[in-house]
């Protein structure tokens, strides 16, 4: 064999080798992969935890789409808001209810009144603490349906390390699948809703000021001089204490 020969032989020998290695980093990889999928396993214990300390829960333009269909959305209404986040970005949410005051019951209230940072440890408002039970269990939003599970666009993680569930064996592949395929959903609504809702609150909030500007001037313009002296008179005392 001639030199030239046998240094093609062993260049062949060594990219063949350079191939193998490379696929077997790549399948090690892929094993690391599937490994450290494997390792979420979750089974609700049905403790109800998420329930009573959750915090606001993002509503999805899919979750009214459901409640709608069911003929359930006048459930849901009172306990609806916007929460402008300190991010800039804004979200539709189930609003946890405020604590009750003493001898008093926890009724629903506006954001505006109770600061978000109080509410994020609040029970959610359709959790029953006698009964201990979710009242709404079967219209319940796409978010609880795959708490703890969350996924970015591009990885899969586990929101609360102290849920129960989590670490729980028993989880069947199908099950898995199922709780990574609505974590995938929710992703994909929740990018759906935020694109949409601050265009949608900007015509409905111009809307509401039109109507109310409409509104000041058809009572101004029916006004009698009289009446609309004494009213100048209520302004200018009220600019003069402001000063
Ligand atoms: S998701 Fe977790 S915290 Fe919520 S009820 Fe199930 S086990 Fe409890
Ligand atoms: S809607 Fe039901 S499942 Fe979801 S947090 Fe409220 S009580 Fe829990």
């Amino acid at each position: 064999m001639t030199e030239d020969k046998q240094k093609d032989q062993d260049t062949e020998k060594d990219e063949e080798q350079k191939i193998n290695n490379s696929e077997n980093e790549t399948t090690e990889e892929e094993a690391k992969r599937e490994e450290s999928k494997a390792k979420f396993t979750f089974k609700c214990t049905r403790c109800d935890k998420c329930c009573l300390e959750r915090g606001p829960i993002p509503i999805t333009i899919s979750d009214l789409e459901l409640w709608a269909r069911n003929g359930v959305i006048a459930n849901f209404l009172p306990y609806l808001d916007i929460y402008n986040k300190p991010d800039g970005g804004m979200d539709l949410i189930l609003k946890p209810l405020a604590p009750a005051k003493e001898g008093e019951e926890a009724q629903p209230g506006s954001l505006k009144e109770v600061p978000i940072k109080e509410l994020l440890q609040e029970k959610c408002p359709l959790y029953n603490k006698e009964q201990k039970k979710c009242l709404v269990y079967e219209n319940r939003p796409l978010s609880c349906r795959t708490y703890p599970l969350e996924f970015d666009g591009k990885n899969f993680s586990v929101v609360d390390v102290d849920c129960p569930g989590v670490g729980e064996e028993g989880m069947t592949k199908e099950e898995l699948k199922e709780m990574r395929d609505t974590a995938k959903r929710m992703y994909y609504e929740l990018t759906r809703i935020r694109i949409a809702l601050p265009v949608l609150n900007q015509i409905i909030t111009g809307n509401f000021m039109r109507t109310l500007m409409q509104q000041q001037m058809e009572v101004m313009s029916s006004l009698s001089e009289e009446d609309k002296e004494k009213l100048d008179e209520i302004l200018k005392k009220g600019q003069e204490t402001n000063e």
